[in-house]
């Protein structure tokens, strides 16, 4: 195993983590094609279904512990202490949890009160990811964040003194944000000593706000080149830092990496409650309807509202590829071996070998004291990485 490895065989198929999907934000934010309310009507009913969502499901984790807990959304920072707990609650009563989970709420600087953030450092949750973007009012209003710039660091200040284990997710490449101004960014982060940033660029999704502000001409259009330059400025700046940069828009310093998203990345088991939640059972993926009212009538009604396909060994191979590539660990050429035979082996030798050639993908020893090879991205690759992965696919 690579020397930042999480202990991902040992863990493999005895763990799990159980993902809560919160379907509500202030305000639509113009770059978002995530699943959310901006009505908080059905807030109590939802939150009720979701605690009968993990009854009705409890089966399923039968043979799993469960050792992280990650509210997601939507904004979870929205729910009260109260509510939180009592979901918190609900995982225990049905699952088996590891002692001192990792518990993640995604929050928004515009909720995180010093009040807010004093009441969760007594709850069982034991990491925020705090969803700051940028700190320059012009970023902000362009994107339709709910927050402002002071917001973002007063709550900074406030929740790193009750938390250790704090994100920060920073975003690149937005119109007019100069290199000077992201340089700035980041700095900003690291005087408040956060322990991980997610850092994504820009991306304008179809139907979005901003992806109609950008067809009428009222926004410029995001600039790949200005985005590449800026993602290796993350890269050196946060590496100088002391971060290791795990996965291709994450960074930890050690002892900080994000065990919920590390156990996507290893192809550990997930179940996602909640409406437009997606589980994994190494077989199976589900989805769930992506409606709030859909959703809550299905599971007053005991009915799961979920679809589901069952993963053929070329799409395991897949998704293997695509989040190997995207990590520190890369791939493992025993593990394709092993789990997918030589068949799918020598494919991806063969078609990896251009890339090879050009300086994007580099095949190497796991690490000093081990010669079993894993193939990851150089440094020239990591931006490509999707790319790069489409390209090993078995089609
Ligand atoms: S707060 Fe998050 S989920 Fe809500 S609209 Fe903004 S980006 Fe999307």
């Amino acid at each position: 195993m690579s020397k930042y490895n999480n202990d991902e065989e040992a863990s493999f198929g005895g763990w799990g983590t159980v993902y809560i999907h919160i379907p509500f934000c202030k305000q639509a934010c113009h770059y978002c094609d995530f699943h959310f309310s901006t009505s908080l009507k059905k807030k109590d009913v939802l939150v009720n279904a979701l605690a009968k969502e993990m009854e009705l499901r409890k089966d399923e984790f039968k043979n799993k512990t469960v050792e992280t807990i990650y509210f997601g959304g939507g904004t979870p920072s929205l729910l009260t202490v109260d509510e939180l707990g009592f979901l918190i609650d609900t995982v225990y009563k049905n699952y088996q949890v590891v002692d001192n989970p990792e518990i993640t709420l995604e929050a928004n600087p515009d909720d995180l009160s010093n009040n807010l953030i004093i009441q969760l450092s007594k709850s069982p949750i034991n990491r925020l990811s705090i969803g700051v973007q940028s700190f320059y009012e012009a970023d902000l209003k362009l994107m339709n964040r709910a927050h402002n710039a002071t917001e973002a660091k007063s709550c900074l200040l406030e929740a790193t003194k009750h938390f250790k284990n704090i994100s920060v997710d920073l975003i690149y490449g937005i119109p007019g944000l100069t290199n000077e101004n992201w340089i700035k960014n980041i700095e900003t982060v690291l005087s408040f000593n956060i322990p991980h940033i997610s850092s994504y660029a820009l991306t304008v999704e179809p139907k979005t706000a901003l992806d109609t502000f950008i067809k009428k001409g009222l926004i410029k259009n995001v600039d790949d080149d200005l985005a590449q330059e800026q993602f290796h400025i993350l890269i050196e700046k946060l590496e100088a830092s002391g971060f290791i940069h795990y996965e291709l828009s994450n960074f930890g310093k050690p002892e900080y990496f994000s065990k919920n998203n590390s156990a996507y990345w290893q192809g550990k088991s997930y179940l996602g409650v909640g409406p437009s939640a997606h589980s994994f059972n190494g077989n199976e993926r589900g989805w769930n309807v992506r409606n709030n009212s859909k959703y809550i009538k299905s599971i007053e009604q005991n009915v799961l509202p979920i679809e589901t396909e069952t993963l053929s060994i070329t799409d395991k191979y897949n998704e293997y590829v695509m989040t190997g590539l995207r990590t520190v660990w890369g791939i493992s050429l025993d593990k394709v071996k092993r789990d997918f035979g030589d068949s799918y082996l020598n494919y991806l030798l063969k078609a990896s070998d251009k890339f090879v050639n050009l300086g994007l993908l580099v095949i190497s020893c796991e690490n000093e004291e081990s010669n079993k090879k894993v193939l990851t991205t150089t440094r020239k690759g990591k931006f490509l990485a999707d790319g790069l992965a489409s390209d090993l696919f078995m089609i």
